[in-house]
């Protein structure tokens, strides 16, 4: 009698524990991150067909703003440990200093010379073979959730998506805020977030799928009380931004494991251009070419999980996104490209070689005239190649600018007057870049009607 009392008494101490354990057990689904892999694996994911592509493309984001870029501030926990179990690549540049024209390069690998997009009217044709096209032929479902109207689909950009959407605005939450003064952007990358879980909530188990996010957040410097730790300058605003939409990363890499999805897709993290504060005298961005912005980040995370995460230092550039995407799902290569496939570096970088980038060239491109109807094009080029980097201002010769990368990255001192000859150099490292480069289609003009200037002016950018 009192063994059975007792142990009904032990039953109903046990009974709301083991409720209590169970609960918690389901919150927190045990499923690895993902399993454990090696450089040589990167063979094996040719032959796999389960293999998915989560692309986020963070508008605005300088590479130097990331922890794990070397960024005093912790701004990035989640993408810092993306990058700690995959590939960063450590001195990556963006090809324009402007959405548009950036894109365009990102997704054709072709540089702005040979994409032809450098106007505000400038849209990709149809003859461009874009990866989402590609990608769509070989079974992949496609699809897009963006908030910036300079990839909207009437510059081009929608070609092979299946869904090309921008998600349904809901207000920003209570304590959030958006400090970025120019950007009037309804929403915020919460809408982007909750458009990419029910997106992956309609796919079947066995379907592979392409998946692009355009986070705009950063670009709109929004923060809420838990990010804004940074402070109160512009400058701060912007860090803080960063801090909120790694968050945001980190709830849409979180979807990823309780779909348990993250052993079958690639994500990769990558930008369109940084922000300047004022290092040469300009704030914002599309203004000019110089290190603030276009200097970018670029981070593969693989299905498996690298032991040691891979730093590539091996100058690379948004143009060869694609080409090594592609050989990594062993995907038809463009037909043409200015970029080139990392795999090799990946490989020589996992083995401690890193090139010091004599043979590569770096290059971006803006016509600083871009948003002015009436003014003709004012094309600045900037060209990296080993130690320095040359920038033309429009082709004339006394406004040409020589930098030592290696004792000057931050670009304050000219030495175009200094290395005469290192400075020809480049100069006729710009000519052939302008005058030997064939576009294989050449822009289209379009008719950019009111409602999309107005959706393009909410963005800060003045255009008239
Ligand atoms: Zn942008």
């Amino acid at each position: 009698m009192k063994a059975d009392s007792l142990r009904s008494r032990w039953f109903l101490a046990v009974a709301p524990l083991s409720i209590v354990i169970l609960f918690v057990l389901t919150q927190f689904d045990f499923v690895p991150l993902r399993p454990g892999g090696t450089v040589e694996d990167l063979t094996s994911l040719k032959e796999r067909d389960d293999v998915n592509v989560l692309f986020i493309l963070i508008d605005t984001l300088r590479a130097d703003r990331l922890s794990c870029y070397g960024y005093e501030r912790e701004t990035s926990p989640n993408i810092d440990a993306l990058a700690r179990n995959g590939i960063r690549f450590a001195n990556h540049r963006s090809q324009s200093s402007w959405t548009k024209a950036s894109m365009a390069s990102l997704w054709t690998s072709l540089y702005p010379a040979r994409t032809g997009v450098l106007r505000y009217s400038h849209a990709i044709p149809e003859e461009a073979m874009m990866p989402a096209e590609v990608l769509r032929e070989a079974g992949f479902r496609t699809a897009a959730i963006w908030r910036n109207g300079w990839v909207a689909p009437n510059f081009g950009f929608a070609q092979g998506f299946e869904f090309y959407t921008r998600p349904v605005s809901k207000n920003l939450p209570r304590e959030a805020r958006r400090e970025n003064p120019a950007v009037k952007l309804p929403g915020s990358d919460l809408d982007v977030a909750r458009s990419a879980e029910e997106f992956m909530r309609t796919l079947e188990r066995d379907e592979r799928w392409f998946l692009y996010l355009h986070l705009m957040d950063v670009h709109q410097y929004v923060s809420d009380l838990e990010s804004a730790r940074f402070g109160t300058t512009y400058s701060d605003f912007y860090d803080n931004a960063i801090h909120w939409t790694d968050r945001i990363i980190g709830s849409i890499v979180d979807t990823l494991r309780r779909r348990r999805l993250l052993d079958r897709t690639i994500v990769v993290i990558a930008s369109d251009h940084g922000e300047a504060f004022l290092e040469h005298g300009t704030e914002g961005h599309a203004r000019n070419v110089y290190g603030e912005v276009t200097r970018t980040p670029l981070i593969v995370s693989l299905p498996f999980s690298l032991e040691e995460g891979i730093v590539v230092e091996t100058p690379s550039q948004n143009v060869d996104i694609w080409p090594t995407l592609l050989e990594l799902l062993d995907g038809t290569p463009q037909p043409e490209s200015d970029g080139r496939s990392l795999v090799a570096d990946i490989r020589w970088a996992a083995k401690g070689r890193q090139s010091t980038g004599e043979e590569r060239l770096q290059v971006s491109h803006l016509d600083g005239t871009w948003g002015r109807m009436n003014q003709s094009p004012y094309q600045i080029i900037g060209i990296a190649k080993g130690r320095y980097r040359g920038i033309s201002n429009n082709g004339d010769d006394e406004l040409f600018e020589l930098y030592d990368l290696e004792t000057d990255p931050d670009e304050q001192h000219d030495l175009s007057d200094v290395l005469v000859e290192k400075a020809s150099e480049f100069r006729s490292w710009v000519r052939e870049y302008e005058n030997t480069l064939d576009s294989p289609w050449g822009a289209r003009e379009i008719e950019v009607d009111d409602m999309l200037l107005n959706q393009l002016r909410a963005l800060g950018y003045q255009i008239e």
